[in-house]
C-alpha cells in the first residue's frame, strides 16, 4: 500500500541526513516499520511525528524544524507548502469497479452529466470510474479544484471545489459520509456514495446533518459572548477571517474574543464563560464533534445566519478554500 521508492529517492537526491515521517492515524501501525527501514536502508536519522495528523493541513512545524525533509504520507499538498515537505500518496488496491456498477442504477432517469469525485487513496481509479459511467450511457465530469486541491476530481472534507457545476447528480467513491453530504449541500443536487470497503452504493442523504445545524444555529441566536476559534496548524489558519468574524459581532453590540490553538479540544473552553464558540478551524469540529462542547459551536457561515447577514436557505458547510 505504501510506496517508498519515492522515500528513497528524496533522501538520495537531497542528500539528507535527517529525516521526518509523519502519519495519519490510520497507518500509524506502519511508521515502525517504515522508520526502521528508513533509517537501515538511507542510513539518514528518522523521527516519527506523534503528534496528531488530521489531514495535510496538520503539518509537524516543531518536527520539519529539525529535519532536512519531512515526509507527510496518505494526503496531498493543500495550498502552498514549506520546500522540505514532500507527500506520499498511498493508493488504496480496492477496485472499486463493482461498486461503482451498483451505483449507476442509483442515478435518476433524466440524468446526464454526472460529476465524479473521489479521495485521494481512489484517485487512480477515476479512469476506470468514467469508463463504468460512459459504459451505462452517462456524461461523466472530473473537475478541477481551487489551489487547495492537488488533483482533479479529488476531495477534501473541508472542498468540495472539484465538484464540478452544473452536473445533473454526482458520484462519491470512498468511505464515509462527511464528503458526500458536503457535495450534496454545496451544489444543491442527488449524490450516489460508492463504498469500495463495503461494497455499497446508497443516495446520501444531508437533511439529518442540515436539521442538526439548524439547531446548533437556533441555540445560538441569543447568544452575546462568542469565542473565535483560529487553528495554528497550517492549512487550517484563518486568522484573517476570525478577524473578520470578530468584527461582524462587535457591529452587533455583541462581545467577542479571538482564541488560538493548535489542536481544538472542548475541555480548553470550560470556565470561559462564553456563550457559543465560532471555529475558523477543520470545519469538521463544529459538524463532528460539535455536541461535545457544552455550547453551540458554529461555523463561519452559521454565524452569518445568526447574525441575520445571510439568509438560512443559503446555508452550506464551511470549506477552507485557497486561490489557484
Ligand atoms: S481542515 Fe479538516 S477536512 Fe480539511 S484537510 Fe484538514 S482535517 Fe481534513
Amino acid at each position: 500500500m505504501v510506496g517508498l521508492e519515492r522515500v528513497f529517492d528524496v533522501i538520495r537526491e537531497r542528500g539528507a541526513r535527517a529525516v521526518g515521517l509523519q502519519f495519519p492515524e490510520g497507518l500509524m501501525r506502519y511508521a515502525i516499520d517504515i522508520s526502521r527501514l528508513v533509517g537501515d536502508l538511507s542510513g539518514a536519522e528518522v523521527f516519527i511525528s506523534g503528534d496528531s495528523c488530521f489531514g495535510a493541513c496538520d503539518m509537524d512545524l516543531r518536527l520539519l524544524e529539525f529535519v532536512d525533509v519531512l515526509f507527510h504520507f496518505a494526503h496531498t499538498p493543500m495550498g502552498s507548502v514549506d520546500p522540505k515537505v514532500v507527500f506520499v500518496e498511498v493508493s488504496s488496491k480496492l477496485s472499486v469497479v463493482p461498486v461503482v456498477k451498483s451505483a449507476v442504477s442509483l442515478f435518476s432517469g433524466s440524468v446526464s452529466r454526472v460529476g465524479v469525485v473521489t479521495t485521494v487513496q481512489h484517485l487512480h481509479t477515476l479512469g476506470e470510474v468514467c469508463w463504468v459511467l460512459e459504459s451505462s450511457g452517462l456524461d461523466p465530469v472530473v473537475g478541477v479544484g481551487d489551489g487547495c486541491i492537488a488533483h482533479p476530481g479529488q476531495v477534501l472534507g473541508c472542498n468540495f471545489s472539484t465538484a464540478a457545476a452544473e452536473c445533473d447528480e454526482y458520484l462519491f467513491v470512498g468511505s464515509g459520509r462527511f464528503h458526500p453530504i458536503g457535495v450534496a449541500i454545496a451544489r444543491r443536487r442527488r449524490v450516489v456514495a460508492a463504498d469500495p470497503y463495503t461494497g455499497r452504493a446508497f443516495v446520501v442523504d444531508p437533511e439529518p446533518i442540515i436539521r442538526k445545524r439548524c439547531g446548533v444555529v437556533a441555540r445560538a441566536l441569543d447568544t452575546e459572548s462568542f469565542g473565535i476559534i483560529v487553528s495554528s496548524k497550517p492549512g487550517q489558519e484563518r486568522l484573517g477571517l476570525a478577524r473578520e468574524l470578530l468584527g461582524l459581532v462587535e457591529e452587533h453590540g455583541k462581545r467577542g474574543v479571538i482564541m488560538v490553538m493548535d489542536v481544538v479540544k472542548p475541555d480548553q473552553f470550560l470556565g470561559l464563560g462564553l456563550d457559543a464558540l465560532v471555529s475558523t478551524a477543520c470545519p469538521r469540529i463544529a459538524v463532528d464533534d460539535g455536541e461535545s462542547f457544552g455550547v453551540p459551536i458554529l461555523t463561519p457561515v452559521e454565524l452569518e445566519i445568526v447574525l441575520g447577514l445571510r439568509e438560512w436557505e443559503d446555508f452550506r458547510l464551511d470549506e477552507i478554500t485557497c486561490g489557484r
